[in-house]
This record gives C-alpha cells, sequence and structure tokens, in this order.
C-alpha cells in the first residue's frame, strides 16, 4: 500500500492535523480508561520530538450536533498533558477564528486539542465546508483513528481529499492494525479459526460470508448461535433471535459445508440475572427459558480447535459475559486464545465487547493483537481496505 507513515513524513516547523480516536469513556467528567489516549502516544510522540506543530481532533460520544458539556474532551486535555508531561492547549471549538489564532500561536514540539468534532453534525455528514475549515489548518495530515477509519466523516475523508496536494499519511495505531489485520486475512497461517460470538447475526452476515471463504473453520457462541439453531429447526425457547435472518442463516450452512461449527450444548436460565440459576441442555432450549452462554461440552470442543490453531480471530462474546453465571464460556475461549499465543499462534481480537472481555480477565496482553476498533475490524475483515486510507495514496 502506497500510504505513508507519520515517521515518513517531514513535520519540524509544520502545522500537523491528525485525527485520533480520543473517544473515552467518562463517568461524571473523569476519565475511567485511558487506554485510547495511551494507544495514540507513539504517533503523539513522534510528531512533537522532531518539532512538528501538533493540532489533535477526535469525536467523544454521541453529541446530538451541538455542544453538550458531557462530551467535551477538555478532561483529555489534561489527561493527554499528564501522560506526554507537557502543556496541552485546547480550544472550545474545532472550526472558525479562536481555532486558527491557536494553531497559529503554536511553536514548534507544542499541541494543541480540539474540542468535540461532533459538536457540528457537519462532522458525520462529511460536509465540505466544515471540511475546508479543518483543511485550512493543516500543512500535513495524520490519520491514527483506526476505530473511525471505516466511517467517511469529514475528518476521515473530506479533510485529507481536499489536502490532496499536502504530506498525508498514517500514524503508527492504524499501522499496527492493518498489519495484523489485513496478514490474518491475505496471507494466515494454517489452521486459521475464526470465533465470532455477540448478540446479533444480522452484524456479522458479511464478515461470516468472507470468513467462510479464508478460514478453515468458524466457531459460532454468543446469542447469534440460536438464529443458526432456529434454521436447523431447533427449539430455541425465549432466546434472542432474529426470525428474519433464518432463512440467510440456512443459506451459510449450506455454503459453509461442515466449516461452521455451533454449540452442542447451552448454559440456560429463565432470567438473565447475576443470581440467575443455571442448567445445561444439549440440543433444544425448552419455553420459558433462554440460551445465556455455551455449555462445558462446547467449550472443551472449541478450546480443543483453538490449541491447534496457528491463526485466530475472535470477534463478539460466547455469552452474556457481563453477568457471572454466563461468563465461563468466554472466559474458557479467552484463556484458550492466550495459552495458543504463547505456542506461538497469532491471535486478533477483534474489538468491542470481546476487547473488552479480554482486558476485564487480563490478558489483553498475553494475545497477539487487541484490536481498537469493533466495527472498523469487522468491516476491514469484510473488505480487505477502508476508502478513508485509500485516498491517503501517493
Ligand atoms: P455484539 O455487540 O454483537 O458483539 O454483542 C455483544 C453483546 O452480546 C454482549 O453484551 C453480550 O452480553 C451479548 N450476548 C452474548 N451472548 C448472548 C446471549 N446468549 N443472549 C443475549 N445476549 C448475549
Amino acid at each position: 500500500m502506497g500510504v505513508k507513515t507519520v515517521d515518513q513524513i517531514e513535520v519540524k516547523g509544520k502545522a500537523v492535523l491528525m485525527r485520533v480516536d480520543f473517544n473515552v469513556p467518562l463517568e461524571n467528567g473523569k476519565i475511567t480508561d485511558d487506554r485510547r489516549i495511551t494507544q495514540a502516544l507513539p504517533t503523539i510522540r513522534n510528531v512533537l520530538d522532531r518539532g512538528g506543530k501538533l493540532i489533535l481532533m477526535s469525536h467523544l460520544g454521541r453529541p446530538k450536533g451541538g455542544p453538550e458539556a458531557k462530551y467535551s474532551l477538555r478532561p483529555v486535555a489534561q489527561r493527554l498533558g499528564e501522560l506526554l508531561g507537557q502543556d496541552v492547549r485546547f480550544v472550545d471549538d474545532c472550526i472558525g477564528t479562536a481555532v486558527e489564532q491557536a494553531a497559529a500561536q503554536l511553536k514548534d514540539g507544542q499541541v494543541l486539542l480540539l474540542e468535540n468534532l461532533r459538536f457540528h453534525k457537519e462532522e458525520e455528514k462529511n460536509d465540505p465546508n466544515f471540511s475546508r475549515q479543518l483543511a485550512k489548518l493543516a500543512d500535513v495530515y495524520i490519520n491514527d483513528a483506526f476505530g473511525t477509519a471505516h466511517r467517511e466523516h469529514a475528518s476521515t475523508f473530506g479533510v485529507p481529499q481536499l489536502l490532496a496536494g499536502k504530506p498525508r499519511g498514517i500514524g503508527f495505531l492504524i499501522r499496527k492494525e492493518l498489519k495484523f489485520l489485513g496478514e490474518a486475512v491475505s496471507n494466515p497461517q494454517r489452521p486459521f479459526v475464526a470465533i465470532l460470538g455477540g448478540a446479533k447475526v444480522s452484524d456479522k452476515i458479511n464478515v461470516i460470508e468472507r470468513l467462510l471463504e479464508k478460514a478453515d473453520s468458524l466457531l459460532i457462541g454468543g446469542a447469534m448461535a440460536y438464529t443458526f439453531f432456529l434454521a436447523q429447526g431447533k427449539k430455541v425457547g425465549g432466546s434472542l433471535v432474529e426470525p428474519d435472518k433464518v432463512d440467510l442463516a440456512k443459506k451459510l450452512l449450506e455454503k459453509a459445508g461442515g466449516k461452521i461449527q455451533l454449540p452442542v450444548d447451552t448454559v440456560i436460565a429463565s432470567e438473565m440475572t447475576d443470581t440467575a440459576k443455571t442448567q445445561i441442555v444439549e440440543g433444544n432450549i425448552p419455553d420459558g427459558m433462554e440460551g445465556f452462554d455455551i455449555g462445558p461440552k462446547t467449550v472443551e470442543r472449541y478450546k480443543n480447535q483453538i490449541a491447534k490453531a496457528k491463526t485466530i480471530i475472535w470477534n463478539g462474546p460466547m455469552g452474556v459475559f457481563e453477568k457471572k453465571p454466563f461468563a465461563a464460556g468466554t472466559k474458557a475461549v479467552a484463556e484458550a486464545v492466550a495459552a495458543v499465543t504463547d505456542k506461538g499462534a497469532v491471535t486478533i481480537i477483534g474489538g468491542g465487547d470481546s476487547a473488552a472481555a479480554i482486558e476485564q480477565m487480563g490478558l489483553g496482553e498475553k494475545v497477539s493483537h487487541v484490536s481498537t476498533g469493533g466495527g472498523a475490524s469487522l468491516e476491514f475483515l469484510e473488505n480487505g481496505h477502508f476508502s478513508t486510507l485509500d485516498i491517503l495514496q501517493g
């Protein structure tokens, strides 16, 4: 790919406009998890150490198109300052005169964080006028926001498009994500086992189809398994299903020729609570009960397959891992994935809830790569590229 990485671009004395993903969780104005900030530090430091004038832009949460104090990036500026050990300037908008003045005052090696891009609804609409106002700040454009790399927004698409004549590239975080996901898709060491779970089949249909072409087997867990159960004519009680996806699930099973593996037993309960009484069933789930996790026999089967794998991609928990009675399947899979990494397999956790689960279990360091973008990694597995990065070529 002819896209430059930040360290291949001259930044000394230049205004470097960098899109980062600082969409951190906040509670009462306090950052509860600063990983999204720490993950951007290598790229940020690279620019500052080489004398760039760094202007950072990000979104945070889902504001309704105007300023909302609870979605302000101000606490992020403070945290970033602590992590960098230097002052991080902050302006309470991302476009306009005050922003242009603050950007113009930056000296080499200084950094400015702009206020939440999504305080302007034009960001998500990729509005040309809004893009022009952002683009005017930049001599150089860098994208290191993997989590939004699958979205054609102003900051990820319109701005770099307008800056076509200027140096543009990606940061180290996106480079790393593309390396792991790209190699897994294009040139996996085999056996290549994909593990898919989570709530809905509909979110992951395209990925299942794509992975059927690439992977040696697909292990299915989470509620999505029950839509496949319906396709096989099994009873699922009150489990979460998508009846309008049953035909599609049937087609996928036919196409898979045995590559798709479904749970052989299920942890069921009448309620999704921390104190629920559970039972294990094989096959049908009785009326009045719901499936909330893969059962112990399924865990053994999946563990065996995982132990033999050389490449693993995992997206979506095996059950309602947030509740103790239904966490065992996800925990066992996480431990098996960590163990096979130790034996030399390349293991990739595709962001979102499975990333949260593996971090919660303290196994984040024991796998090859935990993606920072759930939706982005799924879309990359599907399409193998992002239009927002394609336009950075040349
Ligand atoms: P997703 O965002 O599609 O990866 O789904 C993640 C969510 O699926 C998590 O919050 C899990 O609690 C939930 N989930 C997993 N298995 C089940 C299940 N059997 N029934 C209901 N929800 C589930």
